[in-house]
């Protein structure tokens, strides 16, 4: 795609790239921002050119102007050779599993991934006969030891939902290479600004753009890159035959968060560290899970791989009783409770993954707090959270 402003245009996830990428302003008459195509038909000039369907605009579901240059955004942002949206995020989990498995196959799964790709795997795919192996996400090298000569794809996820453990990506990768398998991953938590899957050993990346790339919680979306032409074909062909459109105003409020997010993501690594630490310093908590905390789980490896931190998570607290914990949220005034992130307001959600993991076990009791700091001022949100331990121990 062309550059008006003569930019280079590289993949190094820079300012310059985020505010240029996937635009071509004279494209249309010098307005700065992509459009919104609205529509279902495309015509054609000729019989001739409508038998040979070879126009660069067939039908909407197979691109419009708009989603075509958000997803080169999103390819150039990742540094892979195509992106594709989908409707939503889990989509763009659901959408590369059905691309590239098929009846037969064996899948690796980390046993610490998105709830709702969970249910993907024990509904969905095992009734289309694939089998499904969930592993520690600690596993590391070790994967190896898992591998069967049907395995086709490892799914990775880093950190882990709700509990932050830190994968080791590159060992995975490297393991996986040797033996011709795919490495997925959903890099929600980083984006590719903090986290540069691609490079990292990953094959297929994705996101929920609802998350930081839309940044203010009014949309759902879903990205999703391949690295190689070979990949993006088989991904963007299952993408066409499921019949996925993601709307064109959807397209354009995520296009106007994309240019913001490096600058958002700082401010949220910058608030979401200092919260960390303050809850750190509190006595009803037993640990902070936060990787970008010095002595935190998984802090090494985040700190080998990762370029910063977005202010997504986990507190676990000293036992009490679950009642005591819901007087606290329900205290809260500035911190909602919901179970999305990315945006600018601040969150909570209350979880215990005890009962559904197999590969590894949560050696905590009781309820924890998943935290999202949002844009808010710190201050206020220690305020907030210290009226709700006081409501803690008054309950
Ligand atoms: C929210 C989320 C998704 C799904 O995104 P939706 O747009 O809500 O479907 C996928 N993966 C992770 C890690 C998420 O947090």
């Amino acid at each position: 795609m062309k550059n008006d402003n003569k930019t280079p245009i590289t993949a190094q996830n820079g300012y310059t790239d985020l505010a240029h990428l996937g635009r071509e302003a004279h494209s249309y008459h010098g307005f700065v921002n992509i459009p919104v195509y609205r529509g279902s038909t495309v015509l054609y000039r000729t019989a001739e050119d409508f038998m040979a369907r070879r126009q660069q605009y067939t039908y909407a579901i197979s691109g419009t102007p708009t989603s075509r240059h958000f997803e080169e955004a999103i390819a150039k942002l990742e540094g892979g050779h195509g992106a594709i949206l989908t409707p939503s995020g889990l989509m763009a989990i659901t959408i590369p599993l059905l691309a590239f498995l098929s009846a037969g196959d064996h899948l690796l799964m980390v046993d610490t991934v998105y709830r709702p790709t969970r249910n993907f795997c024990e509904d969905t795919l095992k009734r289309f006969g694939v089998e499904v192996t969930y592993y520690d996400p600690l596993i590391g090298a070790k994967i190896a030891d898992l591998i069967q000569p049907n395995t086709k794809v490892i799914f990775t996820e880093s950190p882990g939902s709700q509990t932050m453990e830190i994968q080791d990506i590159p060992a995975i990768g490297e393991v996986a290479r040797k033996s011709d398998i795919l490495v997925m991953m959903d890099n929600t938590w980083a984006t590719s600004i903090y986290f540069d899957a691609l490079k990292m050993g990953v094959d297929i990346t994705l996101q929920a753009v609802t998350k930081y790339i839309s940044g203010n919680s009014d949309l759902l979306m879903g990205a999703v890159t391949a690295r190689t032409e070979e990949q993006f074909k088989i991904l963007r062909d299952t993408n066409l035959r499921m019949g996925t459109f993601v709307s064109p105003d959807d397209i354009t409020l995520a296009a106007r968060g994309l240019r913001t997010l490096r600058l958002r993501l700082e401010h949220h690594m910058k608030s979401g560290l200092e919260m960390a630490e303050w809850f750190r310093s509190r006595p009803e908590v037993a640990e902070v899970l936060h990787p970008g905390l010095p002595g935190a789980p998984g802090h090494d490896l985040w700190k080998r791989d990762f370029k910063g931190a977005c202010s997504l998570f986990s507190v676990v607290l000293k036992p009490c009783k679950d009642e005591a914990v819901f007087a606290m949220l329900n205290t809260l005034k500035i911190f909602g409770m919901g179970a999305s992130w990315g945006g600018f307001e601040s969150l909570v959600t209350p979880f215990n993954p005890k009962d559904y993991r197999v590969a590894t076990q949560w050696p905590h009791d009781g309820i924890s707090l998943r935290f999202h700091i949002g844009l808010e001022d710190t201050a206020d949100l220690i305020a907030d959270l210290e009226a709700g331990f006081e409501a803690l121990h008054k309950a």
